[in-house]
């Protein structure tokens, strides 16, 4: 047994399990290559009760001997993005891509602890989804944040997280015991137009409910339009009553492949 691991092993071996999935499914899947990043569980991580849920589990509290925190993030396909551009309403396969991603997630993370495991290092764990307070629509172990404070995105107005693959996607994380460093990916201060001070504001005007502006986001009313996406949409019956999506603010935007401070920053 090699009691090491690096960064660049855990990106090969998800960007392998990730290329692998549609063979499993036996269908083309609705991935692209993932990213990995990776944070020492620092002071940075205090601040989670404030800029996530005051509740929020702190990573030593899922691994007490947790060094780093690893965070990857699924980006979806482009035509999948495209597909749900179309209407005020999410796509069949946003549905279902939202499903299998969840799935997947849950597998990769467990596969990725049981590489750790192998190696002699343990690792701690939580679901994709659903740790969220339904109440205060906050969860307890918000990967986005984590992904936020690792450097693996930046918040855009939408409040979901833009990577250097955009904002298409969805991130997982574990905690471990392994010595890994400090593996940041997004190269600037911020990755949202408007909030680097440029000109955009589009993920506004897409919303159909109107639950996003400069100032803040209404939380309440994006929950309510997901949970009622999932109760009266013919298409989503099939689907698991946690299947609460909607995308309409993510799909086609600048945003959405890349992050596009870093694009305009380097003309
Ligand atoms: S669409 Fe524009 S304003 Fe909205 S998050 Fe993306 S870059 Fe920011
Ligand atoms: S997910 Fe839908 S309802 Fe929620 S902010 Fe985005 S566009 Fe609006």
């Amino acid at each position: 047994m090699t009691n090491t691991i690096t960064v660049d092993e855990l990106r090969k071996f998800s960007q392998t399990f990730v290329a692998r999935e549609p063979e499993r499914l036996g269908a083309d899947g609705w991935w692209q290559t993932p990213l990995l990043a990776a944070a020492p569980v620092d002071s940075r991580f205090d601040q989670l009760p404030q800029i996530a849920a005051d509740d929020h589990v702190l990573p030593q509290d899922l691994l007490a001997t947790g060094r780093p925190v690893i965070l990857f993030f699924i980006p979806f396909k482009k035509n999948l993005v495209k597909e749900n551009r179309q209407g005020d309403r999410p796509c069949p396969n946003w549905g279902r891509a939202y499903v299998q991603t969840n799935d997947l997630i849950g597998r990769l993370t467990r596969a990725l602890g049981n590489l750790l495991a192998e190696r002699g290092f343990k690792s701690g764990q939580t679901p994709a989804t659903h740790n969220c307070d339904e109440v205060r629509l906050m969860a307890r172990w918000s990967h986005k944040h984590l992904a936020h404070l690792a450097s693996l995105g930046r918040f855009g107005i939408h409040h979901m997280l833009i990577t250097p693959r955009g904002s298409t996607g969805r991130p997982g994380s574990l905690v471990t015991e392994a010595e890994l460093g400090d593996h940041p990916l997004i190269e600037t201060r911020e990755a949202c137009l408007l909030k680097a001070g440029k000109a955009c504001g589009q993920c506004i005007k897409a919303c159909p409910v109107e639950a996003l502006s400069e100032d803040g986001f209404e939380r309440r009313r994006c929950g309510d339009r997901l949970t009622e996406n999932q109760r009266t949409l013919a298409y989503f019956a099939d689907l698991p009553e946690s299947t609460r999506v909607c995308g309409k603010c993510v799909a086609v935007m600048p945003c959405s492949f890349k992050n596009p401070v870093a694009v305009q920053n380097a003309k």
